[in-house]
């Protein structure tokens, strides 16, 4: 099958022919119609530490069952479905205290399946399937536990969305904070996750919703997604604003949605005493953050908590998705601001470097 492959980092990727296996027991395999590029991705092919290579990136993805291995029980063939990137075995000890993203986090990131191997090979050599889809080909092979059947009236492409950037951003908020109605919210950074945790903002009724980000377009776009007031981080004190447009108190909740230490302390500062600052992007492995304990976390009895993946349980959350999608409360189509063939890749990557557009979605 074509696949766009990594061969080393820092490179473009590579359009080439890679075999796939056969599904094994309770495996699926996915004719993949449509995958978005997010920043993860790019996190992973700009990062020179990146050593899991040859590698399939590509994790928001939706398709349609093409076969199925036996014993498995969750789709058949013929069915659409969003692949999750984070699927939950549903039984661990994370799974049965309500923490799925952490019986998948050590699954997702290996590049591998659980028991070591990969289902991606070319010639005699190992591919790795990246983030735990391997979307950006024309097939993907999956744990039938992350195939989460669609309606088919659902369009594929508008769905792919929901794969990683609505789950992460919605889920950021309802499952991770929870954030009541009510309560006023700062989002940092304006990609594709941070207008996803404005609009699961919206959801939850947040009375004000801050946004910051340097990219004026950016702001446009937040503002269309219901944003109330926004702030331009390179002409705007941040934390100064948020304090103003909270009567002096303080936000009850700020997100960090660049994966920026320093994102995460300005939180800290904006947050009001008792308030909860969310990590939701990444930051690279290798950054530390220095704040004073006694005063960010005793005194003021200030929170902050991490967040993978919006602490979602996909089989739950995509069908819940769908739902507020269908009443209006959720949109999907206006997150795609681009269309590209997978041969274009590089070019979708090119875009997310320079910050243009929300969404690149490819069609596979
Ligand atoms: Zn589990
Ligand atoms: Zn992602």
């Amino acid at each position: 099958m074509r696949a766009a492959v990594l061969d080393a980092p820092a490179t473009s990727l590579v359009i080439d022919d890679i075999t796939i296996a056969d599904p094994g027991p309770g495996q699926v395999l996915v004719r993949v119609h449509h995958c978005g590029i997010c920043h993860s991705d790019l996190t992973v092919i700009d990062s020179p530490s990146t050593t899991a290579v040859p590698v399939v990136l590509g994790h928001e993805a939706t398709g349609v069952v093409e076969a199925v291995g036996a014993g498995v029980t969750r789709v058949a063939p013929g069915d659409p479905v969003v692949i999750s990137p984070m699927p939950a075995c549903g039984q661990c000890y994370y799974c049965t205290r309500n923490q799925p993203t952490l019986c998948a986090a050590a699954i997702t990131f290996s590049g591998l399946f659980p028991d070591g191997t990969s289902p991606l090979s070319r010639g005699a050599a190992l591919v790795y399937r990246g983030l735990g889809v391997g979307g950006f080909a024309e097939h993907a092979l999956i744990d039938q536990n992350a195939a989460v059947r669609i309606p088919p009236d659902v369009p594929l492409d508008v769905a792919s969305v929901i794969g990683c950037a609505l789950q992460t951003g919605v889920g950021a908020v309802l499952n991770t904070a929870r954030v009541e109605a009510g309560a006023t919210v700062l989002v940092m950074g304006l990609g594709g996750i941070g207008i996803s945790i404005v609009q699961g903002a919206r959801v939850a009724g947040a009375s004000r919703i801050i946004v910051s980000d340097p990219v004026s377009s950016r702001r446009d776009a937040a503002s269309d997604f219901g944003a109330t007031d926004v702030l331009d981080p390179t002409a705007d004190d941040v934390v100064a604003r948020s304090y103003e447009l909270t009567g002096g108190i303080g936000v009850d909740y700020a997100f960090d949605a660049a994966g920026s230490v320093a994102l995460v302390k300005q939180g800290l500062f904006a947050t009001r005493n008792g308030g909860t600052t969310v990590m939701v992007g990444a930051p690279s492995a290798s950054e530390s953050l220095s704040i004073e304990p006694a005063v960010f976390l005793l005194a003021t009895e200030k929170r902050l908590i991490g967040c993978l993946f919006g602490s979602c349980h996909s089989q739950r959350d995509v069908p819940k998705i769908i739902g507020l999608w269908r009443q209006g409360r959720i949109d999907l189509e206006r997150m795609i601001t681009a269309r590209r063939p997978l041969s274009d890749i590089n070019l979708g990557l090119d875009d997310l470097r320079a910050s243009r557009g929300l969404r690149t979605v490819l069609s596979c």
